[in-house]
């Protein structure tokens, strides 16, 4: 009866009744994902405004992403799921306990990467009529890549066991063999819980602006073009006046794989002239204000300028990561934004211990300017 006591814990004394389908979810999650021991407690809640909470992700070395909890008259509304199954089971434990015992009745995707929808098929089961919402532009992401990525993923993760193993056998102090030993631990369960998933498509799309009018309030699904994929969405609620971003807009470097670097800084531009005063992005911490969304912009611009130029010389990304010098970035040094984005990774991020700041920034600038050479292609 381990089990029956974890999950009594777990879920203290905030689980009602006739949530019969759910406790045999998470139950069935939790057998098939969690080793004895694996931490259940992934995020951390705080209240955004009256009704709407932002389940800021730990560092986790799968990553995750947070989660906006928009709170309507009798049910919530969830932006992102995570990387995992188990990470939908822990925050909805977390969000019984916390926010409120009311069912999930939609689903928002706010892109198609696995960080932010491979927990969508565990909402789908423990909320069998809700609706899952994205783009169009990601619905079609993740019905022709979603498996593809799944696979990268898990063969990524699996690939990293050996250089871990290395890196732990090397490790000099008690805090690098704890964080490498956790590492592995985290790995291992993943590689375990995703075995036999499968994934979940949303069933309710829009290609502009899809609106719920609840008596609580109204809350919009906006797509506005292409930033950060070809779909983001963000979530704004007009009278409480709060966005949720996704990655379009967060605290990290901008991650440009899948991105179109031309285009997103007008996108950000555009989500700006909405009237908000709270930001709950897609990783890190929540924003009072619209200032990241124009460093962001201004940083997208200038090294897109950049690479641009240098690749209409002839010179290879390689060349070019040489020749871009975060210093030498007017966006990064300008009102500390480059040092706010080392601060924001360094917190939030499961990076390896002993980093500093500065070379966290000029890893991600190099790894923009690869991304941003290839993209420059892209149609
Ligand atoms: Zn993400």
């Amino acid at each position: 009866m381990v089990r029956r006591g974890f999950l009594k814990n777990m879920l203290g004394a905030a689980w009602t009744g006739g949530a019969l389908l759910e406790q045999a979810v998470f139950r069935a999650t939790q057998a098939r994902a969690q080793s004895p021991g694996a931490p259940t407690n992934l995020f951390a809640i705080e209240k955004v405004a009256e009704g709407i909470y932002a389940a800021i992700a730990k560092p986790a070395a799968l990553i995750n992403c947070n989660a906006a909890i928009f709170e309507n008259s009798s049910d919530l509304l969830v932006v992102d799921t995570h990387s995992k199954p188990s990470a939908v089971v822990a925050l909805v434990a977390q969000l019984k306990k916390e926010v409120a015992t009311k069912p999930v009745r939609y689903i928002v995707n706010s892109h198609f990467h696995w960080d932010h929808s491979q927990g969508t098929p565990t909402y789908r089961k423990i909320a069998p009529r809700a609706d899952i919402v994205s783009s169009a532009a990601t619905r079609r992401l993740l019905a022709e890549n979603g498996a593809a990525r799944l696979r990268a993923t898990v063969d990524g993760a699996r690939g990293s066991l050996d250089e871990l193993k290395r890196k732990l056998g090397a490790a000099k102090t008690a805090e690098a063999k704890a964080h490498f030993e956790t590492a592995i631990s985290e790995t291992n369960a993943y590689l375990k819980e995703m075995g036999n998933y499968a994934p979940e498509l949303p069933n309710v799309t829009t290609d502009g602006r899809l609106v719920i009018h609840d008596k609580a309030h109204e809350l919009h699904v906006v797509f506005s073009g292409r930033a950060h994929t070809a779909g983001d969405v963000a979530v704004f609620c007009p009278q409480k006046r709060v966005i949720a971003t996704g990655d379009a807009l967060h605290g990290f470097m901008p991650y440009m794989a899948d991105g179109y670097p031309r285009e997103w800084p007008a996108t950000l531009r555009g989500w700006a002239k909405m009237d908000f005063a709270h930001v709950i992005p897609g990783h890190a911490a929540v924003q009072h204000s619209k200032e990241r969304f124009m460093q962001m912009a201004d940083y997208i611009e200038e090294l897109t300028e950049a690479v641009a130029k240098g690749k209409e010389a002839g010179r290879s990304a390689e060349q070019l990561q040489q020749a871009i010098k975060p210093a030498a970035l007017k966006s990064l040094t300008r009102d500390g934004y480059g040092d706010f984005l080392g601060e924001s990774l360094s917190k939030y991020r499961f990076l390896d211990p002993g980093m500093s700041k500065a070379d966290i920034v000029s890893g991600g600038v190099k790894e923009n300017i690869s991304h941003i050479h290839s993209a420059l292609g892209r149609a």
